[in-house]
C-alpha cells in the first residue's frame, strides 16, 4: 500500500523557519532578527535571549530534550555535541532552560578536530557561533530523542576558521560588495544585496546491507578495493533513467519525507548511469543554506537507507570499471530585488551587464583554474577526474551555441549584433528542458557548463562539503568583479567602459572555452597547447592554497588568511595521506586474511583432484593448467602484498605532511593497484562459493 504523504503539511515542519519565527517571536523581535538576516551586523543580546527562549519552547513540543550547534569541521562533514536542556533548581528539581548566550555561542571540546597546526599555534580553544542566516532544526538522534540543531560557524580563540562555513559565509560577503559595486554602476539604485545560489545535485549507490557487511573494504574505506568485473556493466546504458524499483522507490518516498521535514527542497530523483546509482537534485538555496542542506541530504540518504535494510554508499568510486558519484554544483547569483544577474535574457548581445559579469566569470575562472580544481579535489575524487566518466581534471568553460556566437562577434567584429535564436541554448529559464540537454554527452564532458542561467560545476565529489568550492567561486568571482567596478567607477562613460573591458577581457581568456569533448585525447593535448592546467591528483591540487597570488587573494576579500589557507593545506595532506593508509591496511587485511586462506584452500582441493583424476588414469590437463594458473597468481598476489606492506609502513613513518602525502600517493597507491591486478584475476579462476566476499554482481545487481 502506498503511504500517503501530505508534503504541504510537513515541508518544514522540523525547522525554525521564518513561519514558525513570525508565529512565535514578538513583532520587533522577529523584525530584528530578520534584519540581521537579510543585511547582516551584529545581533542584539536582548534579541537573542527571546528568540532562544522561542526556539526551546518550539523544539520542546516538538519533543527534543537536548540542544547541540551543529557545525562543519574540516572533516568535510558535520560535527555535534549535544546538551540537555536543563538547569538545576534550588528545591533539588529541573527546569527547562535554553539562553540567548548559548544559542549564540558555544565551546565545544573540538580538539580533536583538524586543524592543521592552527590548535597548537594557537589556542586549544574552539568556539561555536550561531549563523542566524541558516535556520535552526530538530534532528532525531539515533537514540530516537530530538535535538534541536543550532548551525553554527567553529573558530579558534583567536578567530581563525577552524570549518568550512566560515570562509564561505565571509566569500558571500564578499561577493556581495563588489557585485553591488557593479550593479550599482549600470545604475542599478534599488538592490541591497547580491546572494549566491547553489542547487547541488547529489549521485549515490544503494547496495544491500548484508551483502555490503561482508565487505571489509566497504565498511572501512566506503570504496571496493578488490573486485573483478561483472559479466555486465553499464554498458547498456538501460539504467540511466530507468524505472525504478520498488524497493529504491520506497527509499526514496521516505528519504523525502525526512528531507521536507526539514525544509529541504528534495525534488528530482533518477537512477544514474551506472547500476544501482542514483540521483537527488533539491531546489536551489542560498549558498549557506544550499550548503547545510546539502549535509543534511547525505547524512539522511545514510540513515534512511538503514532502515530499508540498504547501506548508501556516497564514494566518488566505490566500483572500479563502473561510473563514480560526484555533485553538481549549480550556481547563480541574484539580487533581493529578484533578479537574476547570470540570466542572459532574450538578447544577451544588448544586455550588457551580463555580457561583462560573464567575461568577469570567463577571467575569473581561467586565472584561478588550479584553485577551482583544488576545491573538488579529494581523496575519491582522484578516481573520476579524467577517467572518462567525469569531468577531465582540465578546467574549460562551455557556453552554448548562443553565447558563443555573441563572444565571437565581440571579439571579431568588436560589437556584438544579434544573438541566434531558438536553437538549444533557448531553453534557459525551465529546469526540466536544461535538464534533457545535459543528459548529453558533448555537455556532459564539461567541468564548468553554462545552463541557462546559472552555471554548473560539475568537478565537486560526491562525499565532499560543497562550501570549498562556493568558497573558491564567491572569492574569484569577487576578486574580477572588483576589478570591473574599479574601472567602471572611474569612467565617465560605465557603458562604454564595460563594453570595452567585456571586449578585452574575452580576448585574453577565450582559451578557457571549450565546447568540444572534455573525455576525448585530443583535448588533454589541445589544452596543453592553450597553456591549461591539467592537475592531476589531490596531492599536487593542494599546491596552489600556499601560492602568493592565492594569499593575495583571500585576504584582500577577507575570506582566509595566510595561516587558514596553510592550515586548511596541511589538513589536505594529512586527509589524503589518512585515506590511503586507511584503504592500503584494509587491503593488506583482506588479502591475508581472506583471500590468501581461500586460495590456498581451494589450491588443495584442486590439488587432490588431480591427484585422484590421475590416479584412475585420466586427464587431469585441465586441473592442472588451472591450478598452475592460480599458484603462479597467488605468488604475485604474495609479493605485492609484502611490496604494499613495506610500502605502507614507510609512509606511515614520514613525519613531513607533504612528503607523507606524496609517498602515499607514488608508493602506496601504486603498491595497491599491483596487490589488486592477481587478486582479481584469483576471483575469475576459483570456485565462486570459495570466494571469501560477494562481487561486484552480487553488490551491485541484487538490490
Ligand atoms: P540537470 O541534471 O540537467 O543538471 P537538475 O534539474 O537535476 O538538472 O538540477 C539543476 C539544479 O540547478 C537544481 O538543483 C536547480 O534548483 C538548480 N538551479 C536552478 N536555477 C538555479 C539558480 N539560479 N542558482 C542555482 N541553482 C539553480
Ligand atoms: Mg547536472
Amino acid at each position: 500500500m502506498t503511504k500517503k504523504i501530505d508534503v504541504a503539511e510537513i515541508f518544514g515542519s522540523d525547522v525554525f523557519d521564518d513561519a514558525t519565527m513570525k508565529e512565535r517571536l514578538p513583532k520587533k523581535i522577529y523584525k530584528e532578527l530578520k534584519q540581521t538576516i537579510a543585511v547582516g551586523g551584529e545581533l542584539d543580546s536582548h534579541v537573542a535571549e527571546v528568540v532562544a527562549n522561542a526556539m526551546k519552547d518550539w523544539a520542546i513540543e516538538k519533543g527534543a530534550t537536548h540542544y547541540t550547534h551543529w557545525f562543519q569541521p574540516l572533516t568535510g562533514i558535520t560535527a555535534e555535541k549535544h546538551d540537555a536542556f536543563i538547569t538545576p533548581t534550588d528545591d533539588g528539581g529541573v527546569i527547562l532552560e535554553f539562553s540567548g548566550k548559548e544559542l549564540i555561542k558555544g565551546e565545544p571540546d573540538g580538539s580533536s578536530f583538524p586543524s592543521g597546526g592552527l590548535r597548537a599555534t594557537f589556542e586549544a580553544r574552539g568556539y561555536t557561533a550561531w549563523d542566524c542566516t541558516s535556520p535552526a532544526f530538530v534532528h532525531e538522534s539515533p537514540s530516537g530523542t530530538s535535538v534541536l540543531c543550532i548551525p553554527t560557524i567553529f573558530c579558534s580563540y583567536t578567530g581563525e576558521a577552524l570549518d568550512k562555513k566560515t570562509p564561505l559565509l565571509r566569500s558571500m560577503e564578499a561577493l556581495n560588495v563588489q557585485a553591488l559595486r557593479l550593479i550599482r554602476a549600470f545604475g542599478d539604485t534599488e538592490a541591497q544585496r547580491v546572494t549566491t545560489s547553489v542547487g547541488p545535485e547529489q549521485e549515490y549507490f544503494l547496495v544491500d546491507k548484508d551483502t555490503y557487511n561482508q565487505r571489509e573494504d566497504l565498511i572501512f574505506a566506503g570504496r571496493t578495493l578488490f573486485g573483478a568485473p561483472a559479466p555486465k556493466g553499464q554498458e547498456l546504458d538501460d539504467h540511466y533513467f530507468g524505472s525504478i524499483k520498488e524497493r529504491v522507490s520506497a527509499y526514496m518516498n521516505d528519504l523525502n519525507e525526512e528531507l521536507w521535514k526539514l525544509g529541504v527542497t528534495a525534488k528530482t530523483q533518477h537512477n544514474e548511469v551506472a547500476p544501482a546509482q542514483h540521483e537527488l537534485a533539491p531546489i536551489y538555496n542560498t549558498t549557506n543554506i544550499a550548503t547545510d542542506h546539502n549535509q543534511l541530504v547525505m547524512e539522511t540518504m545514510k540513515k534512511v537507507a538503514l532502515r530499508h535494510n540498504l547501506v548508501c554508499l556516497l564514494h566518488e568510486k566505490p566500483f572500479a570499471g563502473i561510473n563514480g558519484s560526484g555533485k553538481h554544483n549549480n550556481w547563480s547569483m541574484s539580487t533581493d530585488t529578484g533578479v537574476n544577474l547570470l540570466d542572459p535574457g532574450t538578447t544577451p548581445h544588448q544586455n550588457k551587464q551580463f555580457l561583462l559579469i560573464l567575461s568577469a566569470i570567463l577571467k575569473a575562472v581561467d586565472e584561478y583554474a588550479p584553485l577551482l580544481r583544488e576545491s573538488a579535489a579529494n581523496p575519491g575524487n582522484d578516481h573520476r577526474l579524467g577517467a572518462n566518466e567525469a569531468p577531465p581534471a582540465i578546467i574549460s568553460i562551455f557556453l552554448g551555441e548562443q553565447l558563443e556566437d555573441v563572444l565571437n562577434q565581440l571579439c571579431e567584429k568588436g560589437e556584438a549584433t544579434s544573438s541566434k535564436m531558438g536553437g538549444k541554448l533557448d531553453v534557459g529559464v525551465s529546469t526540466v528542458p536544461s535538464f534533457m540537454k545535459d543528459a548529453t554527452d558533448r555537455n556532459r564532458t564539461s567541468p564548468f557548463a553554462f545552463t541557462g542561467n546559472k552555471f554548473e560545476f560539475r568537478m565537486v565529489g560526491s562525499t565532499a562539503s560543497i562550501a570549498d568550492p562556493n568558497t573558491v567561486l564567491n572569492t574569484i568571482v569577487a576578486e574580477t568583479l572588483s576589478q570591473a567596478a574599479d574601472v567602471l567607477e572611474a569612467s565617465d562613460d560605465p557603458i562604454m567602459a564595460a563594453h570595452d573591458l567585456t571586449k578585452q577581457w574575452i580576448g585574453e581568456h577565450i582559451r578557457i572555452i571549450f565546447n568540444g569533448n572534455g573525455y576525448s585525447d585530443e583535448w588533454v593535448e589541445e589544452a596543453e597547447r592553450r597553456g591549461l592546467p591539467n592537475i592531476k591528483n589531490m596531492v599536487d591540487a593542494l599546491e596552489c592554497l600556499t601560492e602568493e597570488n592565492t594569499i593575495a587573494l583571500f585576504e584582500k576579500h577577507k575570506v582566509m588568511t595566510r595561516v587558514e589557507l596553510t592550515s586548511r593545506q596541511e589538513v589536505g595532506y594529512e586527509t589524503y595521506a589518512k585515506a590511503i593508509n586507511i584503504e592500503a591496511r584494509t587491503m593488506i587485511d583482506m588479502a591475508k586474511k581472506q583471500i590468501v586462506p581461500a586460495v590456498i584452500k581451494y589450491t588443495t582441493t584442486v590439488a587432490q583432484s588431480v591427484a585422484a583424476v590421475k590416479a584412475v588414469g585420466a586427464d587431469a590437463s585441465v586441473q592442472e593448467k588451472s591450478l598452475a594458473e592460480i599458484s603462479a597468481n597467488l605468488v604475485a598476489l604474495n609479493e605485492a602484498l609484502a611490496k604494499l606492506e613495506a610500502a605502507t609502513n614507510k609512509a606511515a613513518a614520514i613525519e613531513d605532511p607533504k612528503a607523507q602525502a606524496v609517498a602515499y600517493r607514488d608508493e602506496v597507491f601504486t603498491a595497491m593497484a599491483d596487490l589488486r591486478t592477481p587478486a582479481d584475476a584469483l576471483e575469475m579462476l576459483v570456485d565462486k562459493e570459495v570466494w571469501p566476499f560477494p562481487t561486484y554482481a552480487d553488490l551491485l545487481f541484487n538490490v
